[in-house]
């Protein structure tokens, strides 16, 4: 899948899972707190293509996630790339193939998407609003550049990282204190975990069965068969599949909205 499906990927179950816990279980959040969730998710869910690198001196290639914040985020993916390949030589057994690229190893298994979604918990808690600043700007970035593809390319990274930096700061400023973040950890990581299932829609697969072994293999790659798997840039992906989440997305947003617009105006419905 591209960077845009799945970054929308990610906002559309954050908004479905949150008007699910709004509707079913009276769990409600503030606008922002949604509006940063749902950020932070759809970065999330561009974080495990980091491992895509690029041309760095060329400032060329690598995937959507990897040409972010310019050359420094394609050196990122040059590094988390070469861990990658690292840890998979370093677990490989006898009938798994050789490699040359780490991409789709690590970084799209159950365990990194734990790690992660921990770590980010960790960070928020260990040092707070600090904390939040600095994960809002690298998420709100990946997902400015997965959202809006065409104007993030048009706009340049320079650009891309002036608006993350800003809204950053601005969710800081209005972000109430004091406190733990959970939500921000969570949605870190069910942001990378619906990226491991957009994946796994297409024929290359994900090893998401690691680090379970299974026939002298540690890295069997799991998608669907040839004839129903998703092709990467088909019009079921770029039309069927962003229109649907969409769709998805808008009516979640409306259901978790409406009923305090409703209410301020008096309305009973
Ligand atoms: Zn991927």
């Amino acid at each position: 899948m591209m960077g845009p499906s799945h970054a929308l990927s990610g906002a559309a179950v954050w908004l479905t899972g949150s008007w699910a816990l709004d509707h079913f279980a009276d769990y409600h959040q503030s606008p922002l707190a949604l509006a940063v969730g749902t950020a932070v998710c759809a970065g999330g869910a561009l974080f495990p293509d980091l491992d895509l690198s690029g041309k760095v001196t060329r400032n060329q290639g690598g995937a959507t996630v990897a040409r972010t914040f310019g050359v420094f985020s394609l050196f990122v993916a040059e590094v988390m790339e070469k861990i990658s390949l690292g840890v998979y030589y370093a677990t490989k057994l006898s009938r798994d193939p050789r490699r040359n690229n780490g991409h789709r190893t690590l970084t799209h298994t159950i365990p990194f998407t734990v790690l992660v979604g921990w770590g980010t918990t960790a960070l928020c808690t260990a040092y707070g609003k600090w904390a939040v600043v600095g994960i809002l700007f690298f998420m709100i970035g990946l997902a400015l550049r997965g959202l809006f593809d065409e104007w993030a390319e048009r706009a340049g990274w320079v650009i891309v990282t002036l608006v993350s930096a800003a809204a950053a700061w601005f969710t800081f400023a209005n972000l109430p204190g004091d406190r733990g973040y959970p939500m921000i950890g969570l949605a870190v990581g069910v942001g990378c975990f619906v990226h491991i299932l957009g994946d796994m829609i297409t024929k290359a697969g994900v090893p998401i069965l690691w680090p379970i072994p299974i026939k002298r293999r540690m890295w069997t790659m799991i998608g669907l068969p040839n004839s129903i798997a998703l092709r990467t840039g088909s019009k079921a992906e770029v039309v069927v599949l962003r229109t649907a989440l969409t769709v998805l997305s808008v009516l979640a947003a409306v259901g978790l909205v409406a009923p305090s617009v409703l209410q301020r105006f008096n309305i009973e419905v």
